[in-house]
């Protein structure tokens, strides 16, 4: 911890201490390329609680792999007519890490290290570019750095012809009786057996361990919900499709994720900008922690080559911008039904192709593959708009 109004120059600052910059951090130094460097993690939070779950699918091990949580290979959707699609995820698993285990795994590394501080602050603003360094003012102090790595999320002021869609959910973990009739080992990815009158709606139902499930209430709309609309529907689809009356709420978790094709700025000056807060966020589907690695592997491969953190190709491909851009433009018109677009998107095309199409890792047949899976007449000029 830093004394009161003492200002120190750093390599490194991080505004924001969550997903991005302890991955960051974690990872620059375990690789050793943040080992000759002074580091300062401004975070208001302790990150003592469980606040979010983490979930991705991936093909090979990743950075975090040794606080999976748990893993799962089955996968399905079901429509809203209630016709379930066994998906074909090839060789991918969807993963997930709570982020209690994250924090306490990076967190207790990191403390251990002597070149890092950590500041336990808001900071109040930033200046990119300040006579060769950037400054971070936290509680009335300025901090300066050669590089400043932001992750302080901000919803941006939209053009008129960008599109905002926010992902909210509701989820709870629950203890099932143990003679539940639930596949331990298969997730529904998605499941539209519920009413899409607030636009599309679905629930995400990861059994953990235990007897344990999180069953997720998820809309990509405009407006959040009041917070007992999400607590009603889950107890009616419990009660309705996994068929138990008789449960207990063991943990709550409310999230809002952005979905836009706003286009988040990279680099501004000596600031670097990381997580949602960098685009990371991909604009169709709100699944950022992958791409978050992605960005992390870029900025360390940069360091390791030039000495800088500036690279050139995005996370998110411009051709996969354009995507979601026409994506959220669908969803906008209404005219193809999210629910429907979807359910189309994993019934004819194999899971592992739709994977790497949202990782923005597809070919273009395989995208010609994916565009021809759904009903194209509903595509045809979003996508030319959005060009
Ligand atoms: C509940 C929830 C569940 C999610 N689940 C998934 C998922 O399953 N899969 C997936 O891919 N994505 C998921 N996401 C989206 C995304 O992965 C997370 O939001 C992720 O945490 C983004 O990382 P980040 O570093 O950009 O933001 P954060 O992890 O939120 O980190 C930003 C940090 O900035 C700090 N901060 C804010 N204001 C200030 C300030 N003024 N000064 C200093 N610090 C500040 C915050 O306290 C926070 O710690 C989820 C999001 C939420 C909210």
């Amino acid at each position: 911890m830093l004394p009161l109004g003492v200002s120190t120059h750093y390599d490194i600052i991080f505004t924001g201490g969550g997903a991005a910059a302890l991955s960051l951090a974690y990872r620059g130094m375990q690789s050793g390329i943040f080992a000759n460097k002074q580091l300062l993690i401004i975070e208001p939070s302790a990150k003592t609680s469980n606040d979010k779950t983490w979930c991705f699918w991936e093909e090979q091990a990743g950075p975090f792999e040794d606080i999976l949580f748990k893993r799962w290979a089955h996968m399905k959707v079901y429509g809203n007519n209630g016709r379930e699609i066994v998906l074909q995820p090839g060789s991918f698993e969807y993963k997930m890490i709570r982020s209690i285990d994250f924090y306490e795994h990076t967190l207790n590394y990191l403390k251990q290290q002597t070149n890092i501080t950590f500041l336990q602050a808001s900071v109040d603003e930033i200046n990119a570019n300040k006579v060769g360094k950037a400054v971070a003012h936290a509680e009335g102090v300025g901090y300066s750095a050669d590089t400043i790595f932001n992750s302080i999320f901000k919803k941006p002021h939209l053009q008129s012809d960008q599109n905002y869609f926010i992902q909210h959910f509701l989820g709870e973990i629950i203890q099932l009786p143990a003679n539940n009739h639930i596949d331990p080992e298969a997730i529904h990815l998605m499941d539209f057996r519920t009413s899409q009158e607030h636009g599309t709606a679905f629930f995400y139902v990861l059994p953990l361990h235990n007897n344990q499930v999180l069953v997720e209430y998820t809309l990509f709309t405009k407006q959040v919900l009041d917070r007992t609309a999400y607590k009603t529907a889950i107890k009616a689809f419990i009660q309705e499709h996994l068929m138990v009356s008789d449960y207990e709420v063991l943990e709550e978790e409310y999230g809002e994720i952005p979905m836009t094709d706003f286009p988040f700025q990279r680099f501004d000056g000596r600031v670097v900008n990381i997580g949602s807060a960098g685009g990371d966020t991909r604009g169709s589907s709100g699944y950022t922690f992958s791409n978050i690695q992605r960005t992390v592997s870029a900025i360390l491969q940069a360091y390791r080559k030039t000495g800088q953190p500036v690279f050139q190709k995005p996370t998110i491909s411009k051709k996969h911008q354009l995507y979601d851009k026409t994506l959220l433009r669908v969803l906008n018109n209404n005219q193809y039904q999210g629910h429907e677009m979807f359910t189309d998107l994993f019934t004819k095309a194999p899971a592992h192709k739709v994977f790497r199409f949202l990782d923005g890792t597809s070919t273009l047949i395989e995208d010609t593959a994916i565009m021809t899976s759904l009903k194209s007449k509903h595509f045809i000029f979003p996508f030319i708009n959005s060009i």
